[in-house]
């Protein structure tokens, strides 16, 4: 029920189109019970051969029913679609608004076909409550006042026929739906996102599927979701087809009825014969409302089940709280860390424990460390994917979390180990750090990142598609784009966070040329495994296990002979330059 109440709170801004199109299905039905009811009065009137002028009436009507009836229906389509297409879009607006500030450190836990789906396919799930849960009930009511007092005037037996088999078909049968697919929907919305799941896995994990020879196994998984989903499928397809064949018996059994209580009232003289037809044909098409019905409770569950999922995840509390309002103007680019120290979850050790340094505006550090030692957890922290709980960080004077999050990544520009390129033209992947930038600016941050040349060798230079997460393009030319991306955000702050790992020693020295130009006038901080440029950084510290062990520059550490040292000699011992 709270469920059910916050899906139509979400929806509810859209209720004037909703309530017309409501109103229009309504005037659809009614137009056909007075088409239906029309031409049984004409055919049965004509039947006693009157002079034709009496028949005038019924005549118009009937063309004015049959001509409104189409034009009801075209406008309820229309404007049921329109409301239904707004209210989607407002459904993905919210949840992408909600799922933005959950990036990355609550979705974590999440798969992305996981997520996926629930954007997708519960989304479009949802497309059908106001449609085929909300709107259907609301009608058939409509239709049941209005057709119940006009068979009221003529007889109180005709009327509370109708009522009975219309609560019959419209509730009784429904029930019956409901108690026979219990669950089913439920079932079905969990399968589908199961398989959405598995198959995004299987395609993003192809090649080490295939490589582990584990196609097979992936497959028959993939089959049992399936045939899960078919079996689902075709136990909801029997229920649909016995209640629609109850609801074609009832509503015969309603037309027969109001027929068999009607003739003995134009026996007794209390109703004229020539009404007969009229009524009972016009009783028959009110059933029209109820046609949709039997399945309101299914689409119900389904919807339910959709937006608890996406409740699920827009409930959860951001890690990060982003200040509202305007934030300050730092004074310079000093970064200052003090007495820093965060864990993930307070039953985990500290990633990060009582980090002191500072990084005065225009200098260069690095971080370096073996792996695991809390490099990357300051790369989050200084970007606020997560927040530090003990200690400072400041930028010019400022602690971090008093900058909106949107402001603060203004000011830092970072190029980690894996570039995301979008599966568009090289031209809008470099338009991402600056979207409106000029073509010079973009050639200038390409020349700049030793790139444009490459690009300009393309078939279509600027305007050449690099494929899905930039697969056309080495590990280096990526590389190359994200640093011309830093390029043209010219932010004062850098991050190198892994910049060049997994590149080849000859690429890597290539990039870090590329590189070196982009520290230039640039506060940069260095997050590295790899011992390499480090030469020309103002001061290096050594991680361990989230604590600085030693620091110095490059000479001293080495001279000191301690961890430094020994990483290095490794490092050149096994890929020697
Ligand atoms: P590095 O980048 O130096 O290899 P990390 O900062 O990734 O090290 O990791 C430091 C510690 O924090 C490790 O013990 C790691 O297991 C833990 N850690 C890293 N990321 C997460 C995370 N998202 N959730 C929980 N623990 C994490």
């Amino acid at each position: 029920m709270k469920t059910f109440i916050r899906l139509i709170v979400l929806i509810a801004p859209h209720w004037k189109s909703m309530l017309l199109a409501t109103v229009l299905g309504f005037l659809t039905v009614a137009s056909g019970v007075g088409l239906m009811a029309t031409s049984a009065f004409l055919i049965a009137g004509a039947a006693l051969h009157p002079p034709v002028l009496e028949l005038m009436k019924a005549i118009v009507g009937v063309r004015f029913f049959g001509i409104s009836r189409a034009i009801f229906r075209y406008l309820e389509r229309y404007f049921a679609h329109d409301a239904t297409f707004r209210v989607l879009s407002r459904i993905r607006v919210w949840f992408y608004t909600a799922l933005e500030p959950l990036v990355p450190a609550r979705l974590m836990e999440y798969r992305s076909g996981e997520l996926v789906s629930r954007i997708m396919a519960d989304v479009g799930t949802l497309e059908q409550f106001y449609l085929q849960v909300l709107a259907p009930p609301l009608v058939a009511l409509l239709v049941l006042l209005g057709v119940f007092a006009f068979l009221a005037w003529f007889g109180l037996s005709l009327a509370l026929a109708l009522l009975f088999f219309f609560l019959a078909t419209a509730v009784a049968v429904p029930l019956g739906v409901r108690a026979l697919s219990r669950g089913t929907g439920r079932q079905m919305v969990e399968t589908r996102s199961a398989l959405n799941t598995q198959m995004v896995d299987t395609v993003q994990g192809m090649t080490e599927i295939a490589a582990f020879n584990r196609a097979g196994q992936q497959q028959e998984q993939v089959k049992a979701l399936s045939s899960k989903f078919m079996d689902l499928q075709g136990r909801l397809a029997g229920i649909r087809g016995l209640s629609s064949a109850l609801v074609g018996l009832l509503i015969n059994l309603a037309m027969w009825s109001i027929l068999l209580l009607a003739i003995p009232l134009v026996n007794q003289g209390k109703l004229d014969g020539v009404y007969l037809a009229m009524l009972v044909l016009g009783a028959l098409s009110s059933f029209e409302a109820v046609l949709p019905l039997p399945m309101v409770f299914q689409h119900l569950e389904e919807s339910l089940a959709a937006a608890r999922r996406l409740f699920a995840v827009t409930d959860i509390a951001p890690v990060v709280r982003d200040l509202p309002g305007p934030s300050p103007e730092p004074l310079s680019y000093d970064l200052r860390v003090r007495g820093l120290r965060f864990r993930y979850a307070p039953d985990e050790p500290w990633a990060v424990d009582g980090l002191n340094f500072v990084l005065p505006e225009g200098d260069r550090l690095a971080i370096v460390g073996p792996s695991g030692a809390g490099k990357s957890t300051l790369v989050n922290l200084f970007l606020r994917f997560w927040d530090y709980e003990e200690g400072s960080i400041s930028l010019g004077e400022h602690e971090l979390k008093a900058f909106s999050l949107e402001d603060l990544r203004r000011y830092i520009s970072v190029v980690t180990q894996h570039t995301y390129l979008f599966n568009a033209t090289v031209r809008e992947n470099l338009l991402l750090a600056k979207p409106g930038a000029g073509e010079e600016e973009l050639r200038q941050a390409a020349r700049e990142a030793k790139i444009h040349e490459f690009i300009q060798s393309l078939p279509r230079g600027y305007d050449t598609y690099v494929g899905e997460r930039g697969f056309k393009l080495s590990g280096g030319q990526r590389q190359r784009l994200a640093i011309a991306r830093a390029l043209l955000k010219n932010a004062s702050v850098l991050l190198l966070d892994e910049a060049t790992a997994g590149l080849d020693p000859v690429t890597e020295l290539e990039v870090m040329e590329s590189i070196h130009r982009l520290m230039e006038g640039r506060t940069t901080l260095v997050i590295t495994h790899r011992l390499t440029g480090l030469d020309r950084m103002d001061e290096i510290l050594v991680l361990e296990r989230g604590r600085i062990v030693e620091r110095g520059r490059h000479q001293e550490l080495l001279e000191q002979g301690g961890l430094y040292r020994k990483m290095w000699e490794l490092q050149n011992e096994l890929t020697p330059v």
